[in-house]
């Protein structure tokens, strides 16, 4: 048999891709798999006591971002609430005509949406970062034109950790009787968002990255604003979102938002020690450059390019070692390309090529940082050797 390998001893280095299930939300999920496998919609106590289970959770993650529950849509992730709000936001105005304002490095769970509406007809802005990864509130309000019925900008991005200028976007945006759209997939539950105080419209989030099950996330809707249901079907969901709920995975993002919102700020404080360890000693490295804004970014994410190596040899080699960390987006990880959020902040491409973004998270150890700083710079030297002797 050829067995599963034994992750225990391994160092992972990749919470931005998605994280452990913590054993308390596995506990608080175990009784709605089979003794309280109730459908919510139906009368009878079965279904009665799913639905309790599933307002609660609703009641906490609607308290972990300051929203009522009721502006809370479960959906199956952060891609399906993007693709919610986007479409959802259009197609509630109606497609012909149409403008969109997006940026450079939003997470392809928003770009492409973008780019499936601009292919239908729909004009669409991709606005350019600078070399932070910080969208210019400035250019937000040069883009939006009488036909613009979205802007999406993200609060927190998932290679590079830059937390964007949201609040003031969200103003502008406003100002101008335009929906606002943030993506705090990599954000919620790590550093305090408050939908009132940002005044956004919508904002998505997902279980997964937050220590919660896979395959669950949400939809932020601000009372009264308009969107067009993304799923026909059954009332689910004041009729935004038809299909039984997803009770076990509802009730474990409950739970996850719930401890999030209860160690948020220790959790933000040991992250952020750990993420300056980690940073001076990628500095220290000859030919490294952090990629990122130096201040305003999250605790969890280190993203660096090495000039004269490439991702692919970095990655493997470290995960000979044990380690395991990423090139940037898991979901562009085995393409060759260097990712779109590195060339939007304009670093060299022979810097770009060899870039990995390493992401902490509550499991995280001293240890393990300074392991895979000791690993690094030996893994570098082989791969550059080996690169100056092809040429
Ligand atoms: N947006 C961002 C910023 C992300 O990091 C991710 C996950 N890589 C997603 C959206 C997609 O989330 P999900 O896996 O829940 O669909």
């Amino acid at each position: 048999m050829g067995g599963t390998p034994d992750l225990s001893r391994l160092i992972y280095l990749d919470y931005a891709a998605t994280t452990p299930v913590d054993p308390r939300v596995l506990d608080a999920m175990r009784p709605y798999f089979a003794e309280r496998f109730g459908n919510p919609g139906s009368v009878h106590q079965f279904g009665q006591s799913a639905r309790a289970a599933v307002d609660e959770a609703r009641a906490a993650v609607a308290h972990l971002i300051g929203a009522l529950p009721k502006e809370i849509v479960f959906t199956s992730g952060a891609t399906e609430a993007n693709n919610a709000a986007i479409f959802g936001a259009v197609y509630a105005r109606g497609v012909p005509d149409r403008h969109v304002i997006t940026a450079a490095t939003e997470h392809h769970a928003v770009l492409e949406p973008c780019r499936w509406l601009e292919a239908h007809g729909v004009s669409v802005t991709v606005l350019p970062v600078d070399r932070h990864g910080i969208v210019d509130p400035d250019a937000v309000r040069r883009a939006i034109r009488p036909e613009t019925v979205l802007v999406s900008v993200m609060h927190g991005n998932n290679e590079i950790g830059t937390l964007g200028p949201v609040a003031e976007i969200a103003a502008i945006a406003r100002e101008h009787g335009v929906p606002f759209h943030t993506d705090a997939t990599q954000s919620a539950g790590i550093v305090p968002i408050d939908v009132k105080a940002l005044g956004v419209d919508l904002l998505s989030l997902s279980a997964h990255k937050r220590y919660g099950p896979k395959g669950i996330g949400a939809l932020y809707v601000r009372t009264g604003v308009q969107i067009e249901p993304f799923q026909h079907g059954g009332s689910q969901e004041r009729g935004r979102r038809g299909g039984t709920e997803n009770v076990p995975a509802i009730v474990g993002f409950g739970e996850a938002a719930r401890i999030a919102l209860a160690s948020m700020a220790d959790e933000a404080a040991r992250l952020a020690g750990l993420r300056e360890r980690l940073s001076a000693g990628l500095a220290a490295i000859d030919g490294a450059r952090l990629n990122g804004h130096p201040t305003r970014r999250l605790p969890g994410i280190v993203n660096a390019s090495f000039a004269a190596s490439d991702s692919e040899s970095l990655l493997l080699a470290l995960d000979l070692e044990g380690i395991a960390a990423s090139s940037g987006s898991a979901c562009t990880s085995g393409s060759l390309e260097p990712s779109h959020v590195i060339a939007a902040l304009g670093v060299p491409p022979s810097f770009a090529a060899g870039t990995l973004r390493f992401s902490l998270g509550r499991w995280t150890t001293l240890e393990e940082i300074d392991a895979m700083l000791e690993a690094l710079p030996r893994i570098l030297a082989t791969i550059r050797r080996a690169a100056a002797g092809r040429r």
